[in-house]
């Protein structure tokens, strides 16, 4: 049994077992923590460190001793660039050398340029961070459809279960996730599935960022390939070099800062002259395939697009800022998940892996598309009208990597106003066409809504109470009226902090948020997830801790 395809089988479940227990397990995060690209450029644009970001810097290190065996061995998107490989590569053709014009420094361009614009509080790394990427497809395009056949079939065995009265089969019932962008996610992994028919594993040797990082200290890493005299330079190790990492013209040499270590050269060798050793010669590093050596011109010009791309996308009329200023342009509707930081800082945090959105228990979190301007791309919102924002539920905070959504106590949950509900009374049955309708009241879990009865109208009619009103979406989600609702969430007096409680800020600006107990039967069914849901105690709760300064 092949050593590496065991340990990349076994990280690749792993990753998918942790993403499928987003919100259920402890360090579901974790392969997204590993990636040095994505907490490195995060670092620069959020401007802050942690001692989550560590994992990554153990991987960077790593590299100086191993090399880039961390692309070969553990990266789920490595795993599955090479599954895609494996599955396009007709049988008895050689792997391929990159093309001649493309620069195998191009990783390391698009690092700088992905550090420039960070360095200007511009986070671009979801184009391009692998971990970011992979966990986006699989907890947003493949966990979906396999909840959808699952959900087929049960329909399918229904007429058995009926027949044979199994009622636990006849009253199953899977509610797929759905998401915005699907297609975009699966057009974008066919681009470098594809692309893996100009050379094998061509995303990872020139546009993964997180390449190009340890591409830097893998140089002279201490345990490198060595090749022995009895090399006849056949060259069969170089033409089936999935990294292009060995020379065409002398395969002694080795360009171990593209090298994963995958060893299949020495497998390949018909002479055994191939061995990985520690501290090999260094007279077999060179640069093996690298017509075009980059230059620190070329550096600076990479950087220097990366922060004019910035600068350009903070011009946007959409773009962030912490403060409604005159003149903006901003979605009337961006509804954040609770306990996500201040505009601003939640885009230079917030990497679109996906994870709170693949974790969101009511699927109400979606990537959205050009809502908050170019640099909010996919980034998380609440759809109301989709499913609403359970006030008890904290797991978005909880499975987010960067902070960019705070993890909090489920007492300052209740606190973490997400916007404020408004109604509109053209559309509301009680207010414009004179029928009973109390629904809004009835769901609402903080009893924001109350009826009042108006001399010339029939029946009462719904007022908001703003400062009870959380904008959990409850109302919008079960609004009778059809397509837009006639009482919808906007963001308006939301509660977005960096640091300090949310129960302490809602104090001073006079908010009063309460729950109803998960017990009262005029909430919805949905509500009380399980029988003994209980309902936080929104005054103390005990400390939070989400609370930790950034
Ligand atoms: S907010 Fe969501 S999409 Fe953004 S980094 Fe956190 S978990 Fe990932």
């Amino acid at each position: 049994m092949n050593f590496r395809r065991v340990v990349q089988g076994f990280c690749l479940v792993l990753f998918l077992a942790l993403l499928a227990g987003a919100g259920h397990l402890a360090a579901s995060d974790l392969f997204l923590r590993l990636d040095p690209s994505l907490v490195g450029v995060t670092a620069l644009s959020a401007r802050v460190l942690k001692w989550i970001f560590i994992p990554a810097l153990i991987v960077l290190v790593s590299a100086v001793f191993l090399g880039r065996a961390f692309c070969g061995y553990i990266c789920p998107m490595g795993t599955t660039i090479d599954l895609s490989d494996r599955c396009l590569k007709k049988r008895g053709t050689k792997a391929q050398n990159g093309p001649e014009w493309l620069s195998p420094h191009l990783n390391l361009y698009l690092l700088i340029f992905l550090a420039g614009a960070g360095l200007f509080g511009v986070s671009l790394i979801f184009w391009l961070t692998p971990l970011g990427l992979i966990t986006r497809l699989y907890g947003l395009l493949v966990y979906p459809v396999i909840e959808l056949t699952a959900d087929f079939g049960l329909a399918a065995i229904y007429p058995i279960a009926d027949r044979l009265d199994i009622r636990s089969l006849m009253f199953a019932e899977i509610e797929p996730s759905r998401f915005a962008a699907q297609f975009f996610v699966l057009v974008i992994f066919i681009l470098i599935f594809a692309a893996g028919k100009i050379t094998p594993r061509f995303w990872c040797r020139y546009l993964c960022p997180a390449g190009g990082m340890l591409a830097l200290a893998a140089k002279r890493p201490l345990i490198r390939r060595q090749v022995s005299d009895a090399c006849n330079q056949c060259g069969i190790c170089a033409r089936n070099c999935p990294m292009g990492a060995i020379g065409i013209d002398d395969p002694s040499k080795t360009d171990h800062s593209a090298c994963i270590t995958c060893q299949k050269c020495s497998k390949l060798c018909p002479q055994d002259a191939i061995e990985f050793s520690l501290s090999a010669p260094l007279n077999t590093h060179a640069a093996a395939n690298s017509p075009i050596s980059p230059s620190r011109r070329q550096f600076l010009l990479a950087g220097a697009a990366g922060m004019g791309t910035a600068a350009i996308s903070l011009t946007g009329l959409t773009a962030a800022t912490d403060k409604y200023t005159e003149g903006e342009v901003r979605a009337a509707r961006l509804i954040r998940p609770p306990g996500a930081l201040p505009e601003a800082s939640f885009l230079s945090a917030c990497v679109r892996c996906g994870e709170c959105m693949t974790a969101c228990p009511t699927n109400t979190l979606q990537p959205i598309w050009f809502d908050a301007g170019f640099i909010g791309m996919f980034s998380p919102a609440i759809i109301p009208r989709r499913k609403y924002c359970d006030p008890r539920c904290t797991v978005c905070g909880e499975v987010c990597p960067t902070g960019a959504i705070r993890a909090l106590s489920s007492g300052e949950r209740v606190w973490a106003k997400t916007g404020t509900a408004v109604i509109y009374r053209q559309k509301c049955l009680a207010w414009e066409h004179k029928k009973s309708c109390m629904v809004c009241d009835e769901v609402c879990p903080y009893d924001a809504v109350e009826f009042e009865k108006k001399p010339e109208l029939p029946y009462p009619v719904p007022h908001v109470k703003e400062d009870r009103c959380a904008g959990c979406g409850y109302c919008e989600h079960y609004c009778p009226v059809q397509n837009d609702a006639a009482i919808v969430v906007t963001p308006m007096d939301e509660l977005r902090l960096k640091t300090g409680s949310y129960r302490e800020t809602g104090k001073i600006r006079g908010y009063k948020m309460n729950l109803r107990p998960a017990s009262d039967p005029l909430l919805p069914k949905t509500y009380p997830q399980g029988e003994n849901a209980a309902t936080p105690d929104a005054d103390s709760d005990g400390p939070a801790p989400g609370f930790e300064p950034l």
